[in-house]
């Protein structure tokens, strides 16, 4: 067994209903990373870092996750089939039955913050029966300093039990996973499922309910670094569409790769101390900062190791969603604490696979409201089986699946914010050129980092635009570092009357989606739509 070496502090964790544990409080990196080899759960690669399976689950499990529904909920959350209510009896009995079954085991206690603003600071508790989520949980959260532990009273409890499993029927689940949240008693409870970003996308969920309703900041699913003038640039976008690979850029100091909260003050935070890369076909000439921050410390998770140790990052036969998690620090740039001034620049980050959307437009005040309310990308459909049409995907605030309140109540906040700060907002396609996906290539990444950096230049102030016949965009002509012709979609088709079509049909989904929204949006909004 392994001596706590770092901090000796008892943790009487029977007012949790967990009795008789063997409780491991605030173990280093090192001693988790052991403990977790130790265990069979893991292996150390040949670079450092280790390597984990996380089991049945390889992503988060939207449907699964829950919010119980009590007097704080009950008029604020948009009860849907994202925000699904849950009985608080039930959750007292799950609850219970979750915490017998950590009671005599080996577990793992650790205690952090999220927001690196300080007057935005939530203390968190997570309790972990196995030692790699912990590592997970030291790797993604901010870690508090010594004197600050002496002190430490946790506010939100999050309490993980990967092997266990719900009863659906007693329990009041869907299956036998859940990701729960409890605003009054101030529990994120995940079950059934080892998947590590259930952890931190909990966290980030009672933010979103927390912060807009009690402390009138902003919540965004977005990365954020800033430059050397302290212009902050903040990019939004889904699963896969470049938050992380585009944040890190060696000439901007990084605040974040995913989550961070938009202040009265004007501030833009981090609430993470750390990143969670995606490493599918992960080069070090791509991507230099995330391939180097794979070192001890790093956890990477349902990737493949050859004989020698070394990672396969184009072996996806566990997962396409292969990760890596790492603290912060792992990255060269960083800007120290994670917070910069207000944004001066704002791209909205999609991969349309259906090759329509321009690689780089600027958006009006109504196109960047209309833009986010919907948070359109595509999921290619059938990565593993064989060719197949990708499916457009919309999702509010371009991160649904974490936002518990009306879509139109972060909408309205980031309008106000942005006709505040005079903010510049972009449009940046990451996904197809040349035509759909299976005919097309995804853009280029050193296409999409030159348009980035001239926006955040300034160069593209000079260049005349060209204007989306369907969608209204605003296109610039000319961009440093890449051809002309990439720059409208159109031109990058072999079949221009198939483009035609399909931009129509794009367009269609985008009106069909925006329905739902149109009796809350103004003309300004509405007009921000495609013009079909
Ligand atoms: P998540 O919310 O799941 O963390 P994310 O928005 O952070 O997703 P990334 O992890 O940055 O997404 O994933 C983008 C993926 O797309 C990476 O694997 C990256 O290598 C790849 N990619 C290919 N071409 C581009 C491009 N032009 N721009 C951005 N990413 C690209
Ligand atoms: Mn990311």
């Amino acid at each position: 067994m392994l001596a706590n070496t770092q901090i000796t502090k008892t943790i009487a964790l029977e007012k949790y209903g967990i009795r008789n544990a063997t409780a491991h409080y605030q173990l280093s990196p090192e001693e988790l990373q052991e403990a977790t080899i130790e265990k069979g759960q893991g292996v150390e690669t040949k670079s450092g870092a280790l390597a984990v399976n996380t089991g049945e689950f390889t992503g988060r499990s939207p449907k699964d996750r829950f919010i119980v529904k009590d007097e704080i909920t009950q008029d604020d959350v948009w009860w849907s089939d994202i925000n699904i209510p849950f009985d608080a009896g039930k959750f007292d009995a799950l609850y219970e039955k979750v915490t017998d079954y950590l009671s005599e085991k080996e577990i793992y206690v650790r205690d952090s913050f999220a927001g690196a603003d300080e007057k935005y600071r939530m203390n968190i508790r997570v309790i972990n029966e196995y030692p790699w989520s912990n590592m997970f949980a030291y790797n993604m959260f901010l870690r508090p300093e010594k004197e600050e532990l002496e002190t430490f009273k946790e506010e939100w409890l999050v309490v993980n039990a990967p092997g266990f499993e719900a009863d659906p029927e007693v329990d009041g689940t869907r299956q036998h996973n859940f990701a729960i949240l409890n605003f009054k008693k101030k529990i994120a409870l995940i079950g059934g499922t080892g998947y590590t970003g259930e952890i931190k996308k909990g966290i980030f969920s009672a933010l979103n309910f927390i912060l807009p309703t009690q402390k009138d900041t902003l919540p965004m699913h977005c990365s954020a670094n800033v430059g050397d003038d302290d212009d902050t640039a903040i990019f939004f976008g889904l699963s896969g569409t470049g938050k992380t690979t585009l944040s890190a850029d060696p000439s901007r100091k990084l605040i974040g790769d995913d989550e961070h909260g938009w202040t009265r003050e004007n501030k833009v935070f981090n609430f993470e101390g750390g990143c969670y890369a995606k490493v599918i076909n992960l080069t070090e000439e791509n991507e230099p900062d995330i391939y180097r921050a794979i070192r001890p410390g790093a956890i990477l998770e349902n990737v493949i190791l050859d004989e020698k140790g070394d990672v396969d990052f184009g072996d996806t036969s566990i997962t396409p969603n292969t990760r890596v998690s790492y603290p912060i620090h792992h990255i060269d740039n960083i800007r120290n604490p994670s917070v910069g001034e207000n944004p001066k620049n704002i791209f909205f980050l999609t991969a349309d696979a259906f090759g329509v959307l321009p690689p780089i437009s600027k958006l009006t005040p109504g196109q960047a409201a209309y833009h986010f309310i919907s948070g359109y990308t595509a999921k290619v459909a059938g990565t593993e089986a064989g060719i197949d049409e990708p499916v457009p995907s919309f999702s509010a605030c371009f991160g649904a699946p974490f936002m518990p309140l009306h879509p139109t109540r972060y909408a309205e906040m980031l309008s106000e914010k942005m006709k505040e700060s005079n903010v510049n907002v972009w449009l940046v396609n990451t996904g197809w050129t040349g035509g759909p996906y299976g005919v097309g290539s995804r853009m280029k990444l050193k296409y999409t980092r030159a348009m980035i950096n001239s926006a955040l230049r300034g160069d593209l102030e000079e260049v005349s635009f060209e204007q989306h016949p369907v969608f209204g965009l605003a296109m610039p002509t000319e961009c440093k570092n890449v051809p002309s012709e990439v720059l409208n979609p159109r031109s990058t088709w072999q079949d221009r009357k198939a483009y035609d079509k399909k931009a129509h049909t794009l367009a269609k989904s985008f009106n069909d989606n925006f329905r739902k929204y149109e009796k809350m949006a103004n003309e300004e909004i509405l007009s921000g739509g495609p013009k079909i």
